[in-house]
């Protein structure tokens, strides 16, 4: 927008610096907002990126394409980028681009009310302020789920949730135990199945295994990446990623398509042939479709479970005591240190922040267990507060950071009309909430995600909470809202008049 066409100067407040909000901040100065804070509850930024610190930690998205798609990197280590290496990245960008100094660390957000037409914003220090806008950029797996095992509290020796890793515990030689079959409980178990005495790796539910590599990059395919800007775009938008991507969002959303059959084939394949030991093969067999959790790309895990060192164990937990942990059949493995890999409560997005909208409207009542909003990005009665990585959008073997990318587009659009005073506040409607929510679980149902196992994509009711259509949908609801699903609530003096206008003060 040039700046003749503007009517107000508005105030942002973005909350998280993690990958969206270091998005937002970048997005917000380049269309010419100079009024931008982030508060950072943390004292750096990069969200999951820094607070999962763990051994082997990894991204199965390939490096180049979990980037911002105007900030390649040629400079990746290997085909899946490491934790290490994508903060790296993350506080570069953050540098580069000048949104390290619209962020104020050690500022969480406790409070977000809606009074007067402007948000009020205030931190655990007590740091109060206002804003027009809101951009709840917070993460959707940032509260660590703690496992509700007896005896936990007993343990004698180093117990932690992954993403609080204590790396002053050591591990080399020692006897741990791993609680948890995830992503991240695999990519431990991978990590440090050739550096321990012992490892057992608790699994209440085995999970299928799609077999990936992970060559280094060289020296000279990296230095071809940094003299030639084509090859990196390519690179980024590899043709074969994308259209992997495309068929395996495609095959979620038909479970009995052959893409999806084509899946199912490729991981019972590899773990026929990758377990020698039948009596283990059938331990690691999950009595679950394929892709029903979210699907676990290694390439070295079952590698790893058959090692000597290491030992899978799918007794049910009874309790832990203060030598380790003791099974319901009586054995009792004892452990130096337990890792909890046993995920995180997916459903808090912005809480436990008290976020009150219109009328005194609290989000938690409005939530409850089932956080939901209209196309992931506005939820009724919470005006001018837009949400990336919010409740219902896509989740997946994707990068989380494209869908991101997709979403500000989108919310950009929405900021347009307010910065160009055709309203003062806009938030979907209750009905267009209502009919997103209706469609979406009816087809959330029909998903592969909801083809019976647990994981942290189904609600507190068991539907998948998730994007349950193709990524192709996503892509077109993401272009230009319909504002026919908005509430646009004009003030005396604003100075353009709304299509569907209200006065609410
Ligand atoms: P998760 O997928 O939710 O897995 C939690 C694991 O803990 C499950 O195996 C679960 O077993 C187990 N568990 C939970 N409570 C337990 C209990 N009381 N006793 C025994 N086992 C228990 O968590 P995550 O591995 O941390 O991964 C979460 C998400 O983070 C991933 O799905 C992914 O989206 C993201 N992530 C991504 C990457 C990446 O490479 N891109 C890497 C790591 C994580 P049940 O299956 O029986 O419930």
């Amino acid at each position: 927008m040039s700046g003749s066409e503007k009517h107000r100067d508005l105030r942002f407040v973005v909350i998280g610096a993690g990958m969206a909000g270091i998005l937002s901040g970048i997005k917000l100065q380049e269309a010419g907002h100079r009024n931008v804070t982030i508060y950072e509850k943390a004292d750096r930024i990069g969200g999951t990126w820094r607070e999962n610190t763990y051994p082997g930690l990894t991204c199965d998205v390939p490096s180049h394409s979990y980037t911002y798609s105007f900030e390649p990197n040629p400079d990746w280590s290997r085909y899946l980028p490491p934790g290490a290496e994508i903060q790296d990245y993350f506080e570069r960008t953050t540098r580069k681009y000048g949104v390290d100094k619209l962020i104020r660390f050690n500022e969480e957000i406790v409070s977000c009310e809606y009074r007067h037409g402007r948000w009020h914003i205030e931190t655990r220090n007590g740091t109060r302020d206002e804003a027009d806008v809101v951009i709840a950029a917070t993460g959707v797996l940032h509260v660590p789920r703690y496992p509700d095992i007896d005896g936990i509290d007993d343990f004698e020796g180093a117990i932690f949730h992954t993403s609080r890793w204590d790396h002053s515990v050591p591990l080399d030689d020692r006897r741990i135990g791993v609680i948890g079959t995830g992503s991240t409980g695999v990519q431990i178990v991978s990590a440090l199945s050739t550096r321990v005495k012992k490892l057992v790796h608790f699994q209440r539910t085995p999970q299928w295994i799609m077999p990936v590599e992970n060559p280094e990059f060289t020296e000279e395919q990296k230095e071809a990446f940094r003299n030639d800007p084509e090859l990196l775009k390519y690179m980024q938008n590899e043709p074969q990623y994308l259209a992997n991507v495309e068929r395996f969002t495609n095959a979620i959303v038909e479970p009995d398509s052959p893409a999806m059959e084509e899946i199912e084939t490729i991981v019972r394949d590899y773990l026929e042939n990758s377990v020698r030991d039948p009596e283990l093969r059938e331990k690691l067999r999950p009595s679950y479709r394929a892709a029903c959790k979210r699907l676990i790309f290694s390439p070295d895990f079952y590698e790893a479970v058959q090692r000597p060192a290491v030992e899978v164990e799918l007794g049910g937990i009874d309790r832990i005591e203060a030598k380790g942990v003791r099974m319901k059949d009586g054995t009792l493995h004892e452990l130096d240190v337990i890792a909890l890999a046993t995920g995180f409560k997916a459903d808090q997005f912005m809480r436990p922040m008290n976020v009150v909208g219109r009328h005194g409207v609290e989000l938690n009542e409005v939530w409850g267990d089932t956080p939901r909003a209209y196309l992931s990005i506005s939820i009724p009665d919470f005006p001018n507060l837009f949400m990336l990585n919010g409740p219902n959008g896509p989740v997946g073997n994707f990068s989380l950071i494209d869908i991101a990318e997709h979403q500000w587009h989108y919310v950009s659009q929405l900021i347009a009309r307010l910065e160009r005073g055709e309203c003062a506040e806009i938030c979907a409607t209750h009905e267009a909430l209502e009919q997103f929510d209706r469609d979406r679980i009816a087809a959330a149902k029909k998903t592969i995600f909801g083809s019976g196992c647990q994981s942290w994509y189904l609600d507190a009711r068991g539907v998948p909470a998730t994007w349950p259509w193709t990524q192709e949908r996503f892509y077109q609801a993401m272009a230009e809202p319909d504002y026919t699903a908005y509430e646009l609530v004009t003030r005396p003096g604003s100075s353009v008049e709304s299509p569907r206008q209200e006065e609410v003060l």
